[in-house]
């Protein structure tokens, strides 16, 4: 048994608002040891008055951060224009929010479908393959989080303890990261896949990056069998991992490619980009949702992507991730492996320790499924200043 330090056995005492939310809530999910009342940039200020350095980006959400006047005066004008309407009606804004996520995206995707989160976009990318190839198999990764959903929980890996339903909607087969021998076996058997789903970098199992070679590799064997290649990048999308997409990054275009979270900076929002050949045979009344490209998400998406470009936050995110690298294998952290700003600390001792003695230093940090990494999701609009604290801060630690 690791020992467990005082100053991790302080941070875990519970807070007012959680007991709260125990009394009315679903009791589903461990709390941190806090509650956030406001946030600034990349800072948290606490209900007891503390301020906290956001390393975890509200898990990848906010990715400008808290109060960006950008995203505060895209917000604004577009509630005063016109707060809401649905797919029934054309909407400018929507037209344009698409238009600039295709550009954004790598080249070769060439439509877009909107929806309200990530599980939700890998459904119908799902959908989509299934149509596609008419077949009925699909081949996902270990370790891979793919959501929640009677779908998305299917693909995701260790889902059978919360799955919840009577059986997955579909046959799934799992194969080792980064091995290809088993990847081409799982495309060819019974008849033929119709998808590989991966993460480009997986996040939930701990930043890990599955990088090009495999990703290349991936791309040749799914066309090969005549499956199509699907990019979740829910997690390690918009700008992340220092280039639009790990797509670029890696310089391999799958077929479809989803993407949530830190798509419009923290209002609920995720997308399909799909390839033509992908989305060809679709007609009207075949996939849909009520909220999907609202008039909200789709101004902040618009603001998202803006702020990208106009502050450089892919040479930032980039630049940022090299100084991580370089400054933070200190204390308890031997290595680090991840892409941009999706990074995570190997610890010696126990993830969850280190987690929260940095806690009771004024940072916060992410967890994973891997007890030895640290995750971090921080804001793009990060500064070296921020890196520099988290790396004096290891350095205290006990190794
Ligand atoms: N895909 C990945 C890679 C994720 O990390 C997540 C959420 O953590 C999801 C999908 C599910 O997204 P959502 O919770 O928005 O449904």
């Amino acid at each position: 048994m690791n020992e467990v330090s005082p100053e991790s056995q302080a941070a875990r005492k519970p807070v007012a608002a959680s007991l709260l939310e125990q009394s009315v809530l679903l009791p589903v999910y461990p709390h941190a040891p806090f509650e956030p009342v406001r946030g600034d940039g990349v800072w948290l200020e606490t209900r007891d008055g503390r301020r906290l350095l956001d390393l975890y980006g509200g898990h990848a959400v906010a990715l400008l951060g808290y109060g960006h006047p950008r995203l505060l005066a895209a917000l604004a004008a577009q509630a005063e224009t016109l707060f809401f309407q649905s797919n029934v009606v054309p909407l400018a804004v929507r037209a344009e929010a698409a238009r600039r996520l295709l550009a954004f995206g790598p080249p070769g995707l060439a439509r877009v479908f909107f929806v309200n989160s990530g599980a939700e976009a890998n459904e119908n990318a799902l959908r989509l393959a299934f149509r596609a190839t008419g077949r009925r198999r699909v081949v996902a990764v270990e370790g891979a989080f793919h959501g929640r959903t009677a779908a998305a929980a299917a693909l995701t890996w260790g889902a059978a303890r919360w799955y919840g339903f009577p059986r997955p909607p579909f046959d799934v087969a799992f194969v080792p990261r980064g091995d290809l021998a088993p990847l081409e076996a799982a495309l060819a058997a019974d008849g033929g896949a119709a998808a590989l789903i991966v993460e480009p970098v997986q996040g939930q199992a701990g930043a890990y990056a599955l990088g090009a070679e495999y990703l290349a590799a991936a791309r040749t064997l799914t066309r090969a069998a005549g499956a199509l290649l699907i990019f979740d990048e829910v997690q390690c999308g918009m700008g992340r991992s220092g280039e639009p997409f790990a797509a670029q990054l890696y310089g391999v275009t799958p077929d479809l490619l989803t993407v949530a979270k830190g798509l419009a900076g923290g209002f609920p929002a995720g997308a399909m980009l799909a390839s033509a050949e992908a989305a060809a045979g679709l007609a009207e009344g075949d996939l849909g949702t009520t909220f999907g490209g609202g008039p909200l998400a789709c101004a902040l998406i618009e603001a998202v992507l803006d702020a990208i470009a106009e502050e450089g936050l892919l040479a930032r995110a980039r630049s940022l991730s090299r100084r991580f690298r370089a400054t933070c294998v200190v204390g308890p952290v031997t290595a680090i492996q991840g892409e941009g700003l999706l990074l995570g600390l190997r610890t010696r001792r126990p993830a969850k320790e280190v987690h929260l003695e940095l806690l009771a230093r004024g940072i916060f940090t992410g967890t994973s499924a891997d007890p030895h990494v640290v995750r971090l999701l921080p804001p793009l609009v990060l500064a070296d200043e921020h890196v520099d604290i988290l790396a004096a801060a290891l350095a205290e630690l006990a190794p």
